[in-house]
């Protein structure tokens, strides 16, 4: 669904650069690559902190 392709310029929204792409993490809501510090984890599904609070699942 998430071309990597466009997922070239891996820089976090926080302004983290991430240099591996591959194993950076994706958001499964918006696609958006993220740092670690900017996933949630919601019932084992990834999302970036923007998703999780427009979701209303944040605990
Ligand atoms: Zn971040
Ligand atoms: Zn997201």
């Amino acid at each position: 669904m998430f071309p990597e392709e466009a997922l070239v310029n891996a820089v976090c929204e926080c302004g983290m650069t991430l240099d591996r792409p591959r194993s950076r993490t994706q958001c499964s809501d918006c696609g958006t690559g993220m740092c670690r510090s900017c996933s949630i984890e919601v019932d084992g599904v990834t999302y970036c902190r923007w998703c999780v609070t427009s979701i209303g699942r944040a605990a």
